[in-house]
């Protein structure tokens, strides 16, 4: 794959579309956490110091085509000036406030924001249409929303195809990732460790089979490991199985041994009688879980074990929870993981929400080699299957076109 990169664009004076992923947490109206901005900032700032007429789209919540008001980007807008120290213009309806009459009128000071681009149902169904009038005027368009590559929306795929392919471009944050998850399946360095957790093992069946080609060890924790347990002959109480998904697990574990590569499974648990946050717990040594519990967190035995398989590794690559971490009880094992990956010499990628949460909460994520922001899209990146979103951003497509 091969893409364009901004410095390899010349932006002079050209006008430019910019798809971020500005979606950050809001409550009434109020930014909790302001990273998706600050990291949009480089590739924002490369650009305006190129040229001043720049209109940067992006989502924000599931709004589902409807106007939604606390879906609106405006505090995103106003946190934007703030960072920038330029006007932020927002603009509500791109088909009543043409974009290419809104650039003319652009000053040197201001830019343009598009008011989440969601509010328009015609954005996740694609619409060309809707994209010819995002694109009104513009003469190139970048992609730094990395998050959202994995989706083939309106403001993804059909507008990127509005201009030339010369004329297309990846940011700074998508450059970042591609180069962090490539290292995951190219040119690898071993000992190898992949360590999967979570609740459903059908998300992240692909991911593991694409991975297991490259790893030499796969450790599960969270929920998905008590299938592969179960099909394993072991007691696992009433924790929670996906039964329907034993064949898959077994699929996992016979492709792993014809491949050589280590699985681990918990070997002890901390165990709770119910999914409740107050629930009673207690430690249960040994794999088999007695009857009226169910495993809510990887054990200390296990959290040894996995350290020691991750501090001798060269490569680390961590997705999803080893237990329930939300309720402080079956938090350890996911914060012990975050640490010894942070503690790990070698390359070490965490990518998914609750991982990237584990890691916040552990204050490690400095001392990781890289904390992947799309947690979809790195897991769709490393499926090996091309995504939309950088598909229609290749230099050239595979028939050369
Ligand atoms: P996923 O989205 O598949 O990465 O799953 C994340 C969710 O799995 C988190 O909300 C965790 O609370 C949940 N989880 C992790 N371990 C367990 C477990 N042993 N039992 C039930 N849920 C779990």
């Amino acid at each position: 794959m091969d893409f364009n990169t901004l410095p390899q664009l010349d932006l002079a004076n050209r006008s430019v579309f910019l798809r971020l992923d500005l979606n950050v947490p809001l409550l009434d109206g109020v930014i909790q956490d302001d990273t998706r901005i600050r990291a949009a900032l480089p590739t924002i700032q490369y650009i305006l110091e190129r040229t001043n007429k720049l209109v940067i789209a992006s989502h924000l919540g599931r709004p589902k085509g409807k106007v939604v008001a606390s879906m609106s980007l405006e505090p995103v807008g106003q946190r934007l000036s703030e960072l920038l120290q330029r006007e932020v213009l927002l603009v509500q309806d791109y088909a009543e406030e043409p974009i290419d009459s809104l650039i003319a009128q652009l000053g040197k000071n201001q830019v343009i924001l598009l008011e989440n681009v969601r509010f328009h149902a015609e954005e996740t169904e694609g619409n060309e249409v809707f994209a010819q009038n995002l694109m009104k005027g513009i003469h190139i368009y970048v992609n730094d929303a990395f998050g959202a590559l994995h989706r083939a929306h309106s403001s993804i795929y059909e507008a990127a195809q509005q201009v030339p392919r010369e004329s297309r471009a990846i940011g700074f944050l998508i450059e970042k990732e591609i180069a962090a998850l490539t290292q995951l399946t190219v040119n690898v360095r071993r000992p190898y460790t992949l360590i999967m957790g979570g609740s459903k093992v059908e998300d992240k069946l692909a991911v593991i089979l694409h991975l297991l080609e490259h790893c030499n060890r796969l450790l599960i924790g969270g929920a998905m490991a008590y299938t592969f347990l179960e099909i394993q002959g072991y007691p696992i109480g009433n924790s929670f199985v996906e039964r329907d998904k034993r064949a898959l697990c077994q699929s996992i574990l016979d492709i792993a041994q014809a491949r050589k590569v280590e699985i681990c499974l918990p070997i002890d648990h901390v165990c709770g009688q119910s999914l409740d946050a107050n629930t009673p717990h207690q430690v249960v040594e040994g794999i088999a879980i007695p009857a009226g519990w169910m495993g809510l967190d990887i054990g200390p035995k296990t959290i040894r074990l996995f350290e020691s398989y991750i501090m001798n590794s060269s490569t680390v690559f961590w997705n999803g929870p080893m237990g329930v971490f939300e309720w402080p009880p079956f938090a350890k094992g996911s914060l012990k993981v975050a640490e010894a990956v942070a503690r790990c010499n070698g390359f070490t990628v965490v990518g998914g929400g609750d991982s990237v949460s584990a890691v916040n909460q552990a204050q490690v994520a400095a001392r990781i080699s890289h904390v992947s922001t799309g947690g979809g899209a790195s897991l769709a990146f490393l499926e090996g299957t091309p995504l939309p979103g950088l598909r229609v951003l290749e230099k050239r497509t595979e028939h050369g076109g």
